[in-house]
């Protein structure tokens, strides 16, 4: 299952070289080309899925078993602090390679990264009408 023209098809398969720090029959996982820290990782699963929606639960949940066997052998070995595990799904989410992949991003106490979100504030009435939105059959 891939797409012509998919440069993470091409990558996950193969045909273009990577720094693979990992690969089995369902997925690769590579050094990101443009690093938040040192050891950001994407696994890109073999097959073309172009975002969440469209990825198989059981190759979700393989997805997440890579993530926690990497981000213990990336520990070890880099000897980082912390690690984000993030996804872009959907352009307004900032995803610009539309093959789905995770990002694993080891954190070190010195990296002065910015990872993350603005909190806002929410009243419990918006709390309750949104959780009540999401939950409605
Ligand atoms: P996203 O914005 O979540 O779609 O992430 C795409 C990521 O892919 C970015 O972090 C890029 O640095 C990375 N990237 C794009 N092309 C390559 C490539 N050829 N090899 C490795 N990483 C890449
Ligand atoms: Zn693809």
């Amino acid at each position: 299952m891939r797409e012509d023209n998919c440069i993470f098809c091409k990558i996950a398969n193969g045909d273009i070289p990577s720094k693979t720090l990992y690969e089995d029959e369902e997925c690769r996982v590579i050094l990101d080309l443009g690093p938040a820290t040192k050891g950001h990782a994407l696994i890109l699963p073999k097959n073309h899925y172009a975002n969440l929606f469209e990825l198989p639960e059981n190759e979700a949940e393989y997805v997440m078993v890579i993530a926690k066997r990497m981000a213990a052998k990336m520990t070890e070995k880099l000897q980082c602090d912390g690690f984000n595990l993030v996804q872009n799904n959907g352009e307004t989410a900032g995803q610009t390679v539309f093959h789905f992949h995770m990002h694993l991003i080891p954190r070190y106490k010195w990296d002065n990264q910015l990872i993350g979100w603005k909190p806002m504030q929410a009243t419990q009435e918006e709390l309750e009408d949104t959780m009540n939105t999401i939950i409605a059959e």
